[in-house]
């Protein structure tokens, strides 16, 4: 057989790699790097060491311009906090040639583990696997003793005494529902699974998915003893308090008998959906669906009408948890293209290339200068596009850009996608 020419060979290959297949897709393409999930720093220890530290991870080079991918490394300018440093800090850990230090453990933990850098790289087994092995490298610093960062130790304390990590009250955790609270049945075909930052901080999102479901006719009910979904405690390392929660979690849902879960939190919705399952290993029988995704359905099938006109520009920034982690890129566009008025112009780094909002991995709580310089370069991308609202599907996004658009005074509306869909349901 003829060898293919060079440009022929390299057709292929850009064919096979770009633009990539999503960091948590499980696809198996026979010459594909095959690795197990979920497992040790030492497990990933061959993967570790093939990183070239060529720098490529740095920027978004697929259809966006070379633009930077990495909050934490364009933040701190420096190798080690880009993921070709980080690699190597681990493959020292890994080979015995450096040691655990608070110096170390605070560079890996600041990172929001967003995984814009492995979806930029295109060796296989660090396209598909490093966010395995930056998330299996907190689980290690918590059992060297290095991990968690001192505000992450609190919020799991807060966690353990009341169920989420905001430090506030269990019992007020149904407060957004005012004279709704008492009126919900404890059994229903469909959970709406609300999450802590929606119950405590962004209420406006919790109240919105209530009345479009509400709105809907579902039977549907809100659980009375939900805890937080575990998502800021297993990406800092804390395992075993995040185990509680999905235990806990499980059983609450299957007490009410639903066999949907909907969720309005792309940490929760990852969690539950992904992390429950495959991580924790448990089984249960309810399927799990995220609120953009679950209405676009039914609008789909002609059970949701949107009539209210919304005349706005809108952007839509992607949520890591539901984008870069579980492959949901185009049903929240969709939904927002369904609302009459609303037009959807895009930034330059979307979808797989979407620049973090800069809160996950825990580092909103121990790295609130990262947090604010990540969610301010996203304002500023939202604003270059001209639109008028910037608008996602996730409220620790929504609240971490929102304090950024507070700080830097910006000119932006920031809304959550289950507003808008309210917006344009009401007549
Ligand atoms: S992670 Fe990939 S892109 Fe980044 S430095 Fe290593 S080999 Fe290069
Ligand atoms: S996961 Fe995100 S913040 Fe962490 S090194 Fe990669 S690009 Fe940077």
């Amino acid at each position: 057989m003829a060898k293919p020419k060079e440009s022929e060979l390299f057709e292929q290959i850009m064919r096979k790699y770009i633009p990539g297949r999503g960091i948590t897709e499980k696809v198996t393409i026979p010459d594909r790097v095959t690795l197990e999930r979920y497992e040790s720093l030492e497990y990933y220890k061959d993967q570790v060491y093939r990183c070239g530290k060529c720098g490529q991870c740095r920027y978004t080079y697929q259809n966006a311009n070379l633009a930077r991918s990495c909050p934490s490394g364009e933040l701190r300018k420096f190798e080690s906090y880009y993921l070709g440093g980080r690699n190597l800090l681990l493959w020292g850990l890994n080979s015995g040639k450096l040691k655990w230090s608070d110096a170390l453990a605070e560079i890996l933990y600041h990172c929001t583990l967003c995984g814009n850098c492995t979806q930029q790289c295109q060796l296989e087994g660090i396209h598909t696997y490093a966010l395995e092995w930056l998330v299996a490298a907190r689980e290690k610093a918590v059992e060297e003793g290095f991990g968690p960062m001192p505000e992450q130790k609190r919020y799991a304390q807060s966690v353990e005494d009341e169920y989420n990590p905001y430090i506030e009250k269990h019992a007020d955790r149904l407060n957004w529902l005012g004279d709704k609270k008492g009126k919900l049945p404890e059994k229903a075909e469909a959970i709406y699974f609300v999450g802590c930052t929606s119950a405590y901080r962004q209420t406006k999102i919790a109240n919105s998915t209530f009345d479009v479901l509400s709105h809907l006719g579902k039977d549907f009910t809100v659980m009375q003893d939900e805890w937080c979904c575990g998502s800021p405690l297993i990406w800092t390392g804390q395992v075993d308090i995040a185990k509680k929660c999905v235990e806990h979690n499980i059983r609450e849902i299957e007490k009410t008998g639903a066999e949907l879960v909907i969720t309005s939190c792309s940490g929760c919705y990852r969690m539950l959906k992904e992390i429950y399952k495959d991580k924790f290993n448990m089984d249960y029988g309810f399927e799990v669906v995220h609120s953009p995704v679950y209405v676009l359905e039914l609008f789909k099938k002609g059970e949701l009408t949107l009539e209210k006109p919304v005349n706005k520009k809108v952007t839509y920034h992607d949520p890591c948890h539901i984008g870069r982690h579980m492959g949901i890129y185009e049903q929240p566009r969709e939904l927002l293209e369904s609302i009459p008025g609303l037009e959807l112009v895009e930034m330059p780094r979307n979808r797989h290339n979407a620049w973090c909002c800069g809160a996950g991995g825990g580092v909103k709580s121990s790295f609130k200068e990262m947090a604010s310089f990540a969610a301010t370069e996203r304002l500023q991308e939202a604003i270059d596009t001209r639109a008028e609202i910037l608008s996602s599907a996730c409220p620790f996004c929504y609240r971490n850009l929102s304090d950024a658009k507070e700080e830097n005074k910006i000119n932006i509306q920031i809304m959550d996608l289950m507003e808008l869909v309210n917006m344009s349901m009401k007549t």
